[in-house]
């Protein structure tokens, strides 16, 4: 029987589909913007001009480069450019820390934003924002920040390169463990997860047998667009799960983590999640089977790591430039007991 439970879905248009970069434009005049600012992370450029481009008179003015963890001075530049364009729309390709940039100016002008992600973070699903200043990330939760409309494109994710794809997908996958153990957590958000985690793997594991494109004129196999479409469709659910189930002990770690000491923020959730998992998926034993079956192992907590180990993401802080140091820095100004889990994440330790 289904217990009671109140679960909260954030309202978004999601256009998916190989080519569908080409749709940007009608969907930014169907949101009614008139004065779309662009926002383009580095690997995006050439998405970014097609796009430019398509937009005609809707342009009002881009962006290029951004940062991990939206530093504020980057933020409040983000905020003065959308102001000099008079930009009531705002079109952000690329991965986390692009469409963070446009949430971060979200916050504070009326604008409305598309996400065209181009990895796994999942930030495009969530009403939530993340701002970096003095060595210290605030995060917040607010509507207005919440993309209207979301074009997953996977011809877009073909040249992310094997190591950050395979990263990024850890860091979906973080949102899927997770969503099924917050206090918020209910049977949607815990099917949502399980079904994105299957997606996920999959589409991980696809990728793997294919070879990586030696360079960018290589045509990619039909296989290789499948499993890039998996893994979007995968991080599409992922963080739609985190955004009505909320973020737990995990993202809290890795927040704490990625803001204090700059650390990369996909490679982090690789290294934290299967020792989180290890300690936190026991007390969900129906949701963690579930996890176990869409990801083909019989122990969540080994399974992620040897998938991760698999697909060459570093599985330790300590291969991420963190002293052993500043992990029981980091133990200590964390509200809750995690010396054991930050210790054998520090580490690397297979969580048996
Ligand atoms: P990112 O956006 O910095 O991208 C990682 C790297 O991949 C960058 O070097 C980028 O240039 C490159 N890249 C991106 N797309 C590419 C492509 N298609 N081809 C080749 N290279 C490509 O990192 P991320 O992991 O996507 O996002 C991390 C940020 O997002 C963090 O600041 C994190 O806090 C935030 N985030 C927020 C939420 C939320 O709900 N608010 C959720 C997840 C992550």
């Amino acid at each position: 029987m289904t217990k009671p439970f109140v679960h909260t879905s954030y309202p978004s248009r999601v256009v998916f589909g190989p080519g569908t970069l080409e749709q940007v434009a009608a969907e930014v005049e169907l949101l009614g913007v008139r004065r779309a600012l662009v926002i383009a992370t580095g690997s995006a450029q050439h998405a970014a001009d097609e796009t430019q481009a398509a937009l005609k008179e809707l342009f009002a003015g881009r962006i290029d480069g951004v940062r991990q963890h939206v530093p504020t001075e980057i933020a409040e530049a983000a905020r003065a450019k959308a102001r000099e364009v008079d930009a009531d729309g705002v079109i952000a390709i690329g991965g986390g820390s692009a469409i963070g940039l446009a949430k971060a100016i979200a916050l504070t002008a009326d604008v409305q934003i598309l996400a065209v992600p181009t990895t796994y973070a999942g930030s495009e699903m969530t009403p939530v924002w993340g701002e970096t200043s003095g060595g210290s990330k605030t995060t917040g939760t607010d509507l207005r920040v919440l993309p209207k409309t979301v074009v997953y494109d996977p011809l877009l994710t073909l040249q992310l390169p094997l190591n950050v794809t395979a990263a990024s997908v850890a860091n979906a996958l973080a949102h899927c463990v997770e969503a099924v153990w917050t206090e918020k957590a209910n049977p949607i958000t815990k099917t949502t997860a399980v079904e994105a985690a299957k997606a996920l793997a999959d589409g991980l594991r696809e990728l793997l047998r294919e070879p990586e494109p030696a360079n960018q004129q290589r045509l990619p196999s039909p296989a290789e667009i499948g499993a890039r479409g998996n893994l979007l469709f995968g991080a599409c659910l992922a963080g739609s799960a985190l955004a009505s189930a909320g973020t737990g002990v995990h993202h809290k770690l890795c927040h704490l983590l990625g803001g204090t000491y700059n650390l990369p923020h996909a490679e982090t959730h690789a290294a934290v999640l299967p020792q989180v998992t290890r300690v936190k998926a026991p007390e969900v034993p129906r949701a963690k089977a579930r996890l176990e079956e869409a990801l083909g192992t019989d122990d969540l907590a080994t399974g992620l790591f040897d998938l991760f180990t698999a697909a060459n993401v570093p599985t330790s802080l300590q291969a991420l430039g963190l002293t052993k140091e500043q992990a029981k820095d980091a133990a200590a100004r964390f509200p809750g007991d995690v010396e054991e889990i930050l210790t054998r994440a520090w580490a690397g330790t297979r969580p048996e």
